[in-house]
Order: C-alpha cells, then sequence, then structure tokens
C-alpha cells in the first residue's frame, strides 16, 4: 500500500474560534497542523486527542514570528502546503477616539502579520504548489462606522488577496480568501467588549443576517478547507463571504 506524506497546514490563532475548528477540520480529514497562537494552554486543548495537530506558540508580531513558525513547520514535517492566515483582534473605535497604540497593535496582527507570514513561507509554498488563505471579514466589503481600522486592515488584506493571487500564479500557489460575517467566538471577549456591548452587537447582527442565525466557527472551517482541496485547483484570487448573506442583504 503506498503511504504519501500528509500535506502540512499552519493554521494562525487556532488555540479558539474559527482558528481552532478549523485546525481540528484539517486534522480530522489526515493534514498534519501546526496549530499557532500566543498562549500555549488554548492550543494544548486544540490538539487533544489529535496526534496530527502540533501546537506552536508564538507571535505573528513579533520579529521573528513568522520566521519561526516556517523553520518550525519543516523542522516538524518537511513541507509546508498551505497558510491559514486566521489570527486576529478586532475592537477599535470612532475615529474622533483613535487610540493609535490599539490601532497599531491592531494593524500589526491583522495585515502586517499576514504579509509577513506569506513571505516567509514563499519558498516552501512554491515547492509544495501551495495554497494561502487569508481570513478577512465581511464588514471589509462595506462601510464599518466605529471600527473602521479593523475593517480598513481587513479590507487590505482582500485586496492583497487579489494582488498575490496573479502575482503567485507562475509558482503554482493559489491565494484565497474567506470573509466571515457573525460567528460565534470568543472574539468579543478578546477585544475588551464589556457584556453588554457584546450583546448589542449580536443583536445588530442577528437582525442583519438574512439567514436568521450566528455562525458557528465550523461554517467557516468548512469553507476553508474546501478552498484547499486540490479540486479547488481553478479557484483563486476570491473573497469568499461565509456570513449568512449578511454582506449582500
Ligand atoms: P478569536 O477566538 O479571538 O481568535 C483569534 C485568535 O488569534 C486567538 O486564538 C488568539 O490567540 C490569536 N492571536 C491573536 N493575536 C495573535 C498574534 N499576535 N499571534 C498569534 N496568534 C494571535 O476570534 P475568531 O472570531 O475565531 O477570529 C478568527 C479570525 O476571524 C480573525 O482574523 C477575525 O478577525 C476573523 N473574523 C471573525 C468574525 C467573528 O464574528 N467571530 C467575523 C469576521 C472575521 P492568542 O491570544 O493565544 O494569541
Amino acid at each position: 500500500m503506498e503511504h504519501s506524506t500528509p500535506r502540512v497546514v499552519v493554521v494562525t490563532g487556532a488555540g479558539t474560534g474559527i482558528g481552532r475548528a478549523t485546525a481540528q477540520a484539517f486534522a480530522t480529514c489526515g493534514y498534519a497542523v501546526v496549530a499557532v497562537g500566543r498562549r500555549a494552554a488554548p492550543l494544548v486543548e486544540t490538539a487533544v486527542g489529535r496526534p496530527g495537530v502540533t501546537p506552536l506558540t508564538a507571535d505573528v508580531t513579533a520579529p521573528d514570528g513568522p520566521g519561526m513558525i516556517v523553520r518550525e513547520a519543516l523542522a516538524r514535517y518537511g513541507r509546508l502546503d498551505m497558510l491559514v492566515n486566521n489570527a486576529g483582534v478586532a475592537g477599535g473605535g470612532p475615529l474622533a477616539e483613535l487610540d493609535e497604540d490599539a490601532a497599531r497593535r491592531q494593524l500589526e496582527t491583522n495585515l502586517l502579520g499576514p504579509i509577513r507570514l506569506a513571505h516567509a513561507a514563499l519558498p516552501a509554498l512554491t515547492e509544495a504548489r501551495g495554497v494561502i488563505v487569508n481570513v478577512t471579514t465581511s464588514v471589509g466589503a462595506r462601510a464599518s462606522p466605529g471600527s473602521s481600522v479593523y475593517a480598513g486592515g481587513k479590507a487590505a488584506l482582500d485586496s492583497l488577496t487579489r494582488s498575490w493571487a496573479v502575482e503567485l500564479v507562475p509558482r503554482g500557489i493559489r491565494v484565497v480568501a474567506v470573509a466571515p460575517g457573525a460567528i460565534d467566538t470568543p472574539i468579543g471577549e478578546h477585544s475588551g467588549l464589556s457584556p453588554e456591548r457584546r450583546a448589542a452587537v449580536r443583536d445588530w447582527q442577528l437582525a442583519h443576517t438574512p439567514a436568521g442565525r450566528i455562525g458557528r466557527p465550523e461554517d467557516v472551517a468548512w469553507a476553508i478547507l474546501r478552498l484547499c482541496e486540490p479540486e479547488a485547483d481553478f479557484v483563486t484570487g476570491v473573497v469568499l463571504p461565509v456570513d449568512g448573506g449578511a454582506v449582500v442583504a
């Protein structure tokens, strides 16, 4: 019987929410997963009972974070086929109340992180004829009063997705983005929103989601996985909303 090496995927922000569901879905399908985040405990929980998942504590904003992540993946598995740029921080506020440090941190995580990681992974992804998946947001395609820096950073990542898709075709690399709508994850807590504010955001999201429900992390993981499959070989440069119809309503 022929044994092929499993395909290897790096998922950032894999300790919670969408990243955890994505890492676990890849593992269930037989991929080897490097699960990245800053805190070890949630990553270990993601990996429980899944020997295909290797937790890796790393910060995508650290000077050598992206380089270290790629080196560790290659040291562990000898190849890298897919990069899922999922780590992100939300929050923000109106322009009139700009917190410059918070804005910088957000752009360093949500925009510069994926850029630096994609750059660090380029040689390995070229060798594997791999896939980059950027996790953006459906609000990146619309006005987002009160969280313009978040939406703007994600919209820039949508744009990078299109440019990289064309730029990297000669290397055999596909680049796609998945743009979630309202998904049930701890992102509100992680962004420091009060329980009242989180409830208000949730009510607004529900009212503006034609599907009439909040999404599950697994809804997004499903889309990421499908876009990484070899059958998706003719799909590149797209931003796929996974949002219950919110962006087109
Ligand atoms: P989440 O549960 O807060 O997940 C974000 C993860 O990123 C956390 O596990 C966090 O873990 C990790 N992270 C943050 N900064 C990092 C850094 N510098 N280096 C490495 N890891 C870092 O939220 P989520 O909803 O699943 O979000 C996943 C992605 O989906 C984000 O990009 C978010 O913008 C996007 N999104 C979410 C929604 C939604 O409704 N939930 C909607 C649209 C888009 P550590 O703190 O341990 O590092």
